[in-house]
């Protein structure tokens, strides 16, 4: 199927997810299905198999709404009719400002860009995975930075002040928004809502990197999410923990990425300079936040650096756990309050 937002899909993390079921029970409905580039599972709880299966449906159905509008690489999406005409100023979908106005909330603008099509589509990720000349990335970068919003719901890119035909529409180098890097959360959150205002008592929604919960389980144990070894396939190497509604993101540079000459090329890039962001494996948020929360912070703290990253869970008050380039692991886990905790997984 079609890689439509470009993100990784972590199938072990439904795998692990599933295995955790709890044994005494009543069992969950469970669907899985092919959306936004990767598997959707959603399991969820409560009376009438009948009636969870239609609400199941409905989320899925959500889930396609806000694809539909952020898919940059699908040409029917509302994103990419934007995109087509970059210069022009256009009303943008709501599920856009909604991503816009929670990169601002969460200030973490410098470190996540909507406006990095261009730069990634350089990469070639998946199908001709190529090393972008310096030259390419620098101007794609420098168009990327002219992204606008001259109202709280349109936006535009500046032209830059020396023309260059790659620039123009549909060239090689166009500038244009891509929301793969919060559309996951942002379209759990939405059937998240679905699920709760059809009366489910309790569900489980993962996209692989994102997962959102609803309400606790009957018998009230907790979720539980393996978090994977970013260098061993499959290998859960820790595992968050809480009961309630949450989310969690994992962003990784093995979740996209090619190697050549020894180095690794991946898909999480730093807007400042349009390369491949250094010094993580991969870095995993977790909280009493929305999944579009986690999904950006994910992104965008695997981009700020292990220091950087750490400092704003202990400011903000949520989990995370990374693993440093050289392999180490560190770790905050956010206030006693919130009950939401990340473990190292216990060894066999
Ligand atoms: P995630 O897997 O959620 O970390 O998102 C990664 C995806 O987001 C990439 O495949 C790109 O489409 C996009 N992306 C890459 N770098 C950034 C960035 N610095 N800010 C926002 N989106 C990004
Ligand atoms: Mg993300």
């Amino acid at each position: 199927m079609a890689r439509a937002l470009r993100l990784g899909a972590a199938a072990w993390l439904a795998a692990a997810l599933l295995a955790t079921g709890c044994t005494h029970m009543p069992a969950p409905v469970r669907e899985s299905r092919p959306a936004l580039g990767t598997v959707v599972t959603i399991e969820a709880y409560g009376t009438g198999k009948a009636a969870l299966h239609a609400a199941i449906d409905a989320a899925f159905a959500e889930i396609a709404r806000v694809e539909r509008a952020l898919d940059a690489y699908s040409p029917t999406s509302t994103i990419a009719a934007f995109n087509a005409n970059p210069y022009v100023e256009r009303e943008l979908p709501d599920e856009a400002v909604a991503v816009l106005d929670e990169v601002e909330r969460l200030g973490v603008g410098a470190e996540f860009s909507c406006a990095l099509l261009a730069p990634v589509r350089l990469y070639g990720f998946g199908a001709t995975p190529t090393v972008p000349a310096p030259d390419d990335l620098t101007l794609a970068v420098a168009a990327a930075r002219g992204f606008r919003r001259p109202t709280l719901t349109t936006g535009v890119f500046a032209r830059l002040r020396t023309p260059d035909p790659r620039l123009e529409p549909g060239g090689p180098l166009a500038p244009g928004l891509d929301f793969g890097g919060a559309a996951k959360g942002l379209a759990l959150d939405r059937a998240r809502e679905t699920l709760r205002a059809h009366g489910v008592q309790a569900a489980l929604l993962t996209a692989g990197s994102t997962t959102v919960t609803l309400g606790t389980k009957p018998g009230g144990d907790p979720w539980r999410i393996g978090i994977e070894h970013p260098r061993k396939t499959g290998a859960v190497m820790a595992v968050a923990e809480w009961v309630g509604d949450g989310a969690l993101s994992t962003s990784g540079d093995y979740q996209q990425s090619f190697e050549v000459d020894g180095v690794r090329y991946h898909h999480i890039l730093d807007p400042a300079t349009g390369r491949p962001a250094e010094g993580m494996q991969s870095l995993t948020v977790a909280g009493r936040i929305s999944g579009l929360a986690s999904d950006i912070l994910s992104t965008a703290l695997f981009v700020r650096g292990r220091e950087g990253a750490l400092a704003y869970a202990r400011e903000r008050s949520v989990s995370v756990w990374l693993v440093d380039a050289a392999g180490a692991v560190r770790s905050h886990n956010g206030a006693a309050g919130s009950g939401v905790r990340i473990e190292a997984a216990e060894t066999p």
